[in-house]
């Protein structure tokens, strides 16, 4: 029998009311792991009610105890990292170094929960008038909700539940059905704190709870970080439903390299950006602009290195690079593979088609290299979400920039250079949220918010850093004199 996953409601782990399940596999073997409910509006509504008389308590709790329970957690999810790997690579199809890192990053982002009561402070000036003080007192708001992806299950969710309810909040994770196995461990060691009761809860399912989710009334607000169409309706559906939210979309993120950059540096760097995580980061490098000589060098380099990858299962330690989530992901990325060949790249490295040992029903794609491509094509402007990387060429700098900026997606951009003008102009002038100079991923650290532009980033307060004490709480301003 596969287990059946269960929602944690008020501090107790309840059956959803669904007899919809949809299986979560391992894609490296297309075992399934478990069944995840598809859990109705009632179940999500449930949770927020939970959330909302947890509330009343909660939020009078003093910050520093408030705090004290992350610091417990930490110990506790540090004492648990490996098991969280494990989870991370069976759900997910990474390798087990990607895991740590995701795992990592995770811990990072409850340490920055911890500094909540250094944080959010208010301000106050006296004498705005005669024996008149005004202050402005940093508030918790109510129950918080995320939606959340199947590329970093166990990290973004940790993105917002830390900050959220040492804020002062109550909170309701939905996290993505893909990959609801690192959710429910988070919760498992979340169980172990003796939080009062609804400060946490966690509803499993698809679409139809994240719709529940969206039209709560209960719910003041939304943190969403999946694809840009899904960010877009979440945007616009909280919106009207009068809720605060953040949407973090999809990606297309280009890499440029002037000819005066490193070529060594260069190509480590871009293997990393392009087929870690076999290309499922929102800040995977996804083009690379060879400008000028750099062309065929740097093509000739990505090929060599990145036609040596170990593909294979996660759990075996020398594997460079696992799975993509789904067989129907796999179906989509080849399509797209396909779909820039028919307009007319060149794929001097071709993943399709990769098959393991010994995990024949794997759902593997090989590193791949399309040349020649150009901004008109679709490989060079949708989002593919897999080990597939672009090259363009272009004749200069001033011509890598507009390369870059013809993309409807903002979120990350690097450029591989040793001129500190070549860099500085880029910083200034590329449209996207993160910038990475000499560096292929640029991922900010959690007490940086998280950038985005364009239709990767809907909302006005990113995610992390001070833009999530921003988010998670509201200023009262108070006019004082007293008689
Ligand atoms: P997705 O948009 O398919 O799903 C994300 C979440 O939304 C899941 O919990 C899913 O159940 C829910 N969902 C799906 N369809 C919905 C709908 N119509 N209405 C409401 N909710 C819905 O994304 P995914 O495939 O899980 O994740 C990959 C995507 O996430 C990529 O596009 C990637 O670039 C993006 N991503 C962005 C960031 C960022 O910080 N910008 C970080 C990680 C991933």
């Amino acid at each position: 029998m596969v287990r059946q996953l269960k929602n944690y409601v008020g501090g107790r782990w309840v059956e959803a009311t669904t007899d919809k399940y949809t299986s979560v596999i391992n894609p490296a073997t297309c075992e399934t792991l478990a069944e995840c409910p598809d859990s109705p509006a009632a179940d999500v509504d449930a949770a927020v009610k939970a959330a909302q008389e947890g509330y009343r308590e909660w939020r009078s709790t003093p910050v520093l105890s408030r705090a004290q329970y992350m610091y417990r957690y930490k110990a506790l999810v540090e004492d648990r990292f490996e098991d969280f790997v494990r989870l991370v690579v069976e759900e997910n199809g990474k390798t087990r170094d990607e895991a740590r890192g995701e795992v990592r990053r995770g811990i990072e982002s409850i340490d920055y929960g911890m500094s909540v009561p250094t944080l959010m402070r208010g301000y106050k000036v006296e004498d705005i008038s005669s024996g008149i003080d005004e202050t402005a007192e940093r508030q918790p708001i109510g129950v918080f909700a995320a939606i959340t992806p199947f590329n970093f299950p166990m990290m973004v969710p940790l993105w917002f539940l830390p900050t959220a309810i040492v804020c002062g909040n109550t909170f309701v994770l939905k996290p993505s059905p893909q990959t609801p196995l690192s959710a429910e461990l988070l919760y498992e060691v979340l169980d172990e704190l003796d939080l009062p009761e609804g400060v946490v809860n966690l509803v499993q399912g698809g679409k139809e709870s994240s719709v529940a989710v969206m039209e709560h009334p209960g719910i003041a607000g939304v943190s969403f970080v999946g694809s840009s169409p899904v960010a877009k309706i979440v945007y616009e559906t909280c919106a009207k439903h009068g809720k605060r939210v953040q949407a973090q979309g999809g990606a297309k993120n280009f890499i440029v390299v002037m000819p005066d950059a490193d070529l060594g540096a260069s190509v480590a760097n871009i293997m990393g950006s392009a087929y870690g995580c076999a290309g499922q980061r929102c800040l995977a490098g996804s083009v690379v602009v060879a400008v000028g000589d750099a062309y065929e060098p740097l093509r000739d380099e990505l090929v060599k290195r990145a036609s040596t990858l170990r593909v294979g299962s996660g759990l075996d330690e020398t594997t460079q690079m696992g799975t993509v989530i789904s067989a129907s992901a796999k179906e989509r990325i080849e399509k797209m593979i396909q779909q820039g060949i028919n307009e007319g790249a060149k794929p001097v490295l071709d993943g399709r088609g990769t098959q393991i040992d010994g995990y024949e029903n794997g759902t593997f794609v090989g590193p791949t290299i399309l040349d020649g491509v150009t901004p008109d094509m679709t490989v060079a402007k949708d989002e593919i979400f897999g080990p597939v990387l672009s090259i363009m060429h272009a004749r200069d700098f001033d011509e890598a920039v507009e390369m870059t900026n013809s993309s409807r997606y903002g979120n990350a951009a690097s450029i591989f250079t040793s001129s500190g003008k070549n860099a500085r102009e880029f910083k200034y002038r590329v449209d996207a949220g993160n910038i990475g100079v000499n560096i292929g991923v640029a991922a900010a650290t959690a007490s940086f918010p998280f950038g985005g532009k364009k239709e990767s980033f809907y909302g006005d307060l990113h995610g992390q850093g001070p833009d999530a004490i921003e988010f998670y709480t509201d200023r009262k301003v108070i006019i004082e004199r007293w008689l």
